[in-house]
């Protein structure tokens, strides 16, 4: 299929309108846009009926969306459900029967699974992915991360593809191996992020600092998987606002999950709210994942939810992004 060179009667969301947009009886106008090398060069409201071109696309006031960012993917992981065997309910279950799929990983597998996961979201509308990869060895580079570089070169033009190392935070307590574990991430290339695996269950915050502090001497972006739980006593999040804070680290920050924020009294999380919204830090909530994997026992209905507190952050003016996660594997059994 050809792409089109115009879109006529487009309904565009309020927000992308230019200003001065004109806006009868409370709606506004259709739009047409012009399309030049697969990019919107321009926008127009549509002032008298217009006859279609060669190249044309009458939408007929369907709506048109910019591409869509999915912020948080773990395309190493996905698609791995269907090939195991029982998985234990929750978090730490997940880990478990990942840690040992990983064990049967080649190059060849990753690539499969990835390259179908960045086909369906391209097929969605994405154009801009970032995934997570699983990074647990001090002393090497994962499979999966060489074969995530790849992908990103291979889907130049078409999606963006940021990969972050997911390194659990006890190896970075010895600052010499921190260093060197951000020099590895770096040279992976500019699509690359430091990652690291924040929970009450590892929590060291000298080890969180050496993470920011190898993240600036190497000029990395930081990701967090930060408080993913329903511990209220989770800190990382407020630790992390305290680090940034201090060090005046001058990269951006996201961290996904912070579901224990919606545990804690709220005078004690909208004071943590509070101090991120003077941050460049980004949350990044992953319901579809959370809803399933939060307080998810076996012979109990699940009570409690793993949502982070959205429209408090909202309020706030924080950046705040909805992502996907994980997709058919342990940590969640649906999506695409
Ligand atoms: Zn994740």
């Amino acid at each position: 299929m050809t792409a089109p060179a115009r879109l006529l009667n487009a309904r565009l969301p309020r927000w992308v309108l230019p200003q001065a947009w004109p806006v009868k009886s409370g709606e506004p106008a259709l739009a047409t846009l012009t399309l030049a090398g697969g990019r919107v060069a321009s926008v127009q409201p549509i002032g008298v009926p217009e006859s279609l071109r060669p190249g044309d696309w009458d939408l007929g006031g369907a709506p048109v969306l910019p591409g869509l960012v999915d912020a948080h993917t773990h395309l190493d992981k996905t698609f791995t459900l269907p090939r195991m065997g029982p998985v234990q309910p929750g978090l730490l279950g997940a880990i478990d029967a990942m840690m040992t799929d990983r064990l049967g990983w080649t190059p060849d597998d990753v690539y499969a699974r990835g390259s179908r996961a960045l086909g369906w979201a391209y097929q969605a509308g994405c154009v801009h992915v970032r995934s997570h990869v699983d990074w647990w060895d001090p002393t090497g580079v994962p499979l999966a991360w060489e074969v995530l570089s790849a992908l990103s070169k291979e889907w130049q033009g078409r999606i963006h593809l940021e990969q972050v190392s997911l390194i659990k935070l006890p190896l970075f307590q010895e600052v010499a191996q921190a260093h060197r574990l951000a020099r590895q991430v770096r040279a992976a290339g500019p699509q690359a992020r430091l990652g690291a695996f924040v929970h009450s269950s590892n929590w060291d915050e000298q080890a969180l600092r050496n993470v920011f502090a190898a993240a600036a001497e190497a000029g990395l972006d930081v990701d967090l998987h930060v408080d993913e739980e329903l511990n209220p006593h989770a800190r990382g999040l407020a630790a992390t606002v305290r680090i940034v804070r201090d060090t005046h680290f001058s990269g951006r920050v996201v961290c996904g999950h912070t579901c224990s924020l919606a545990m804690q009294p709220d005078t004690e999380a909208f004071a943590t709210l509070d101090a991120v919204a003077q941050l460049p830090i980004t949350l990044v909530s992953l319901p579809i994942t959370n809803l399933l994997l939060q307080d998810a026992v076996t012979g109990r209905t699940p009570r409690q939810r793993g949502l982070t507190l959205l429209k408090e952050a909202r309020s706030r003016g924080i950046p705040l992004l909805v992502a996907s996660d994980n997709v058919q594997d342990p940590f969640c059994r649906v999506g695409s």
